[in-house]
């Protein structure tokens, strides 16, 4: 790594990418998968980006992910590479205070923060801490035994932990939600599936309550659920992938009452903390339950520091042994906005889908479908014919994203087939907005015209 050739390759990719951003506008949206790089992208930084949630990409992170790289430290104990554990350490308990987290969950109140690459690796990591917490008191072979619940609204990812900790996934009670509780967890089905297990022999281990589910962005009840969860005394992880960046502000905090009920929170400052892939936050109020799971001690990584139990060692709150520095670019994205711009940064967002939602409003041939609470709304065209209606918002979103003008995804709820307009790029405005509403008011009319709906 000769430095000369390091700043004039750098230089190039910088020009590259800030070429890139000049022109993301005229890219078809969704790749049209031609040869070649730019055209088989799919260009998740446009501002006419709505799929999915967004992946919030920031000249912040940009330099925090540069540092990181540059650096190339490893920190998978404190004496690899002390400021990155001990920054880690501090931009940890400043997000969780951002938060309002009670102090049971920062460093200064005995609990503690990790930074994952992804929310399916920190709940993996809690499933394995509450999975042997509970095996430690009734043996390792009853482990068919322990049940693992949540909404039918969950994130695919918990199964998928459920499978990978070795729990049968026929342990994982997905319940049902409805338009009524719109999609939030029933803390009384909850409580009667419980019930019935317990009966049936089963031993209830683990509750993912989801603030801002994917399909629909509902949320549920935390404080509601968390009782039952210390009534029966099952871990309780709150899975905040999307919604918990918005928790940043005063009037979504609301959502994360009844934390101090919680074991564990995930939320991904790389969906809407204008932070760069990846980045996900884990805080847990045991870390000890996390070590006791995580840990190894091969005579080769052994060293003083460690021995003296006075630092932190973050390979052993995590799956894998070598960890990037990524709290650099956190602290960069949190030292370059603040709590205001971010929050300002939220707000805008959650402004522009108000306007898409009222857009939809004002039209009759539309139907907002679910509530919005925060940057997702959920709409879809209706149907003269109501057993029509799904196939007809199917080849609405196949026109709109085939025109290569915007990005849309789908997604199921309370069986009617909804479109989702996730509002969360970092370069959207206003136009992108309305541009976005026309392009779908003229496929409709197109569709309605060509079908007769
Ligand atoms: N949980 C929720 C609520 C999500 O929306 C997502 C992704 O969109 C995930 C979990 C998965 O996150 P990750 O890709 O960081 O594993």
């Amino acid at each position: 790594l000769d430095s000369d050739g390091f700043t004039n390759d750098s230089k190039m990719v910088i020009d590259f990418i800030a070429d890139y951003y000049k022109n993301i506008e005229n890219y078809p949206v969704q790749s049209q998968v031609k040869p070649g790089i730019i055209p088989g992208l799919t260009h998740w930084q446009s501002p006419n980006f709505f799929a999915y949630f967004q992946a919030n990409a920031s000249t912040a992170g940009f330099v925090g992910e540069m540092l990181c790289t540059g650096l190339n430290v490893i920190g998978f104990n404190w004496i690899s590479s002390p400021a990155a554990t001990e920054l880690e350490s501090i931009v940890m308990d400043w997000i969780g205070k951002m938060l309002k987290l009670p102090s049971t969950f920062l460093f200064s109140g005995n609990g503690g923060g990790v930074l994952h690459g992804s929310t399916c690796e920190a709940i993996v990591c809690t499933l394995v801490a509450a999975r042997d917490r509970t095996l430690r008191n009734i043996g390792a072979e009853n482990i068919a035994k322990l049940v693992v619940y949540a909404s039918g609204q969950t994130h695919s990812t918990l199964l998928k932990g459920v499978k990978l900790v070795g729990i049968p996934s026929s342990n994982f009670r997905c319940l049902s939600t409805s338009f009524s509780s719109e999609f939030s967890l029933s803390p009384q089905s909850l409580e009667d599936a419980i019930e019935n297990d317990i009966k049936a022999g089963y031993v209830p281990l683990f509750l993912c309550a989801t603030v801002g589910t994917t399909a629909c962005g509902a949320v549920d009840p935390v404080m509601d659920l968390g009782k039952i969860a210390r009534k029966y005394n099952l871990w309780f992880h709150i899975d905040a992938a999307y919604a918990g960046s918005a928790c940043i502000c005063p009037e979504f905090r609301h959502y994360l009452d009844g934390i101090e009920l919680a074991d564990s929170l995930s939320m991904n400052p790389h969906k809407w903390l204008l932070t760069n892939m990846e980045c996900c936050c884990l805080w847990v109020k045991q870390p000890r339950l996390l070590i006791e799971s995580l840990s190894s001690n091969p005579e080769y990584l052994k060293n003083n520091a460690s021995e003296s139990n006075a630092v932190v060692d973050y390979k052993d709150w995590q799956i894998a042994l070598s960890r990037r520095f990524r709290a650099l670019k956190l602290w960069v994205v949190i030292r370059r906005h603040g709590m205001a711009n971010l929050m300002f940064h939220i707000r805008s967002h959650v402004n522009l889908a108000k306007r898409f939602e009222s857009l939809v409003a004002k039209d009759s041939r539309f139907e907002v479908v679910v509530p919005r609470r925060f940057s997702l709304v959920c709409f879809r065209l209706k149907h003269n014919d109501a057993s029509k209606a799904s196939e007809l918002n199917r080849k609405l979103l196949a026109a709109v994203n085939e025109s290569g003008r915007a990005f849309m995804t789908h997604s199921v709820v309370g069986g009617l087939f909804i479109i989702r307009c996730a509002v969360g790029s970092t370069l959207i405005e206003e136009r992108h907005v309305d541009d976005l509403w026309k392009l779908i008011q003229e496929k409709a009319a197109d569709l309605v015209e060509e079908t007769g709906a």
